[in-house]
């Protein structure tokens, strides 16, 4: 048993506790307690370990609840600074096509790199761009995660439609070379749902539990509606959450208006793939009028906005889903720092912009709740992480109280949103087993791993020039269509 002593412990617990001098005790990687600092019913003898906190904030671990490690490894290689939403889904696919099995490993734990430097304990990964995964691919991210000591959510992306489906129909003339390219993979439906079943059945009965795998999609436009249940129904089975890429775009609205006839939310919900287990990624054309269809439903967000921005993508309206009862998380997806720290700063300010009325904010409390417990809530995992309760795993955050961002200590959730950054991270710890240290991995060789990315890295971007080159070429060709979807939401949304 551990115990760690006077810190100051912020809970996220139901009361929104907060400590100002706190105690945890752990008990074999779970919570066994946490209150005022000198009131835990065990004798001081009994521990093993006692840390002295004193000088530290103690809170649950960050959840990132949108991620690819595929770009987090590439980070948009050869697409340059004039990225949008359908050139990254281009070089996406370019990335994808060409990794190696080292290159998902090595990825995967630069990845787990950079989420543990910025105090995040647990992400759902899919490290698969747009999906069917080999099991010696799910086997590399999933040992990868495993080894870095932090909790992660493999998704296993499916698909039984051609992912031509997620460009818009009126787009003629695509070069083969490119359709090659989409559809580079394929595997029949009953294959997928065997492959899935084998790699849950192996990490999700894991002890540790820290590592499982999901069934998910990268967009529900390739999927056919036998799938879209398939997924939610394997998901209930093994208790998990599933996610997937709705509204990031314009195009997935005309495109599922093309195939059921239908807004694309209203199909989802009718086929009955709108649920609580669904954690959809972006939403950021979710309008008004659609936000109590995913209310009523029980989905939850995972919000973007650093991604949003990188990519000009727009701004999901997330003061009102949050308003109606949406549950709300964020995520750094991949093409920036994956610093879920920047990632509450930036949602705290972005939703000021051309809003003065305070009440149209978002506040930091809130953005704190959506990195932490509604998180874990989105992940379906708020029974084990999110907040620090008794009988929860120990995924803590502790940060320095000496921090010159954090002195002097006035109104701690606007300074944890808008002056942290993680450098003030002292020590991150994942089911009680301390897995960073003073901006060191202690689970495996950082250097190493760092030295070998950044040699597969220049090699992946060498074996992939040609690819480069018609991820450009198509963002060309479909660039008039798309303006043009672009322009119809922003007038119906009155941007
Ligand atoms: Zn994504």
């Amino acid at each position: 048993m551990k115990l760690i002593e006077n810190a100051l412990v912020v809970t996220m617990d139901p009361a929104h506790k907060i400590y100002d001098r706190g105690d945890i005790v752990i008990d074999d990687g779970r919570i066994a307690y946490v209150g005022p600092a000198g009131r835990a019913p065990y004798a001081r003898a009994g521990y093993s370990e006692i840390v002295d906190a004193s000088s530290q904030i103690v809170m649950p671990g960050l959840i990132n609840s949108h991620s690819h490690s595929q770009s987090a490894f590439t980070k948009l290689a050869g697409s340059g600074d004039r990225t949008n939403v359908i050139t990254a889904l281009w070089y996406g696919f370019a990335h994808g096509l060409n990794r190696s099995l080292r290159d998902i490993h090595v990825g995967t734990l630069l990845h787990a790199i950079q989420l543990l430097k910025s105090g995040c304990t647990c992400v759902i990964d899919q490290f698969r761009f747009y999906g069917l995964p080999e099991s010696d691919e799910i086997e590399q991210a999933a040992t990868a995660y495993q080894k870095s000591g932090m909790r992660a959510l493999v998704a296993f992306d499916m698909r039984d439609r051609p992912n031509t489906t997620l460009l818009p129909k009126e787009v003629k003339d695509i070069p083969q070379s490119a359709l090659d390219m989409m559809q580079a993979r394929e595997m029949t439906f009953d294959d997928q749902v065997a492959l899935y079943r084998a790699a849950a059945g192996q990490w999700n009965a894991d002890a540790a539990g820290l590592v499982k795998v999901i069934p998910t999609t990268g967009s529900p436009l390739g999927c056919s509606d036998k799938l879209l249940m398939t997924i939610i129904e394997l998901a209930e089975e093994y208790d998990t959450a599933t996610t997937s890429h709705i509204l990031e775009h314009p195009k997935d609205r005309r495109s599922a208006a093309a195939m059921w006839d239908k807004p694309l939310l209203e199909h989802l919900a009718d086929v009955g793939y709108l649920s609580e287990r669904l954690c959809i990624a972006h939403a950021i054309w979710v309008e008004e009028d659609e936000i109590e269809l995913l209310a009523r439903h029980g989905a939850s967000v995972a919000h973007n906005p650093e991604l949003n921005l990188r990519l000009g993508g727009g701004r999901a309206l997330i003061r009102s889903m949050m308003n109606a009862g949406v549950n709300l998380s964020l995520g750094a997806d991949s093409a920036t720092s994956q610093n879920i720290f920047e990632v509450m700063k930036i949602t705290g300010l972005i939703h000021r912009l051309g809003k003065p009325n305070p009440s149209d904010w978002i506040y930091a409390d809130e953005l704190i709740r959506m990195a932490t417990i509604d998180g874990a809530r989105s992940l379906r995992l708020a029974d084990k992480v999110g907040s620090l309760e008794p009988g929860k795993d120990a995924d803590l955050l502790f940060l320095n109280l000496n921090s010159p961002w954090l002195t002097p200590l006035n109104d701690l959730p606007s300074r944890l949103v808008y002056f942290e950054n993680g450098a003030g991270i002292d020590r991150v710890m994942v089911k009680g087993e301390v897995v960073m240290e003073n901006g060191e991995i202690l689970t495996f060789d950082e250097r190493s791993v760092v030295e070998e990315a950044r040699e597969l890295g220049a090699a992946l971007y060498e074996r992939n020039q040609d690819f480069y080159r018609l991820a450009s070429q198509m963002s060309e060709i479909l660039k008039p269509e798309i303006q043009a979807l672009e322009a119809e939401a922003y007038e119906r949304r009155k941007i």
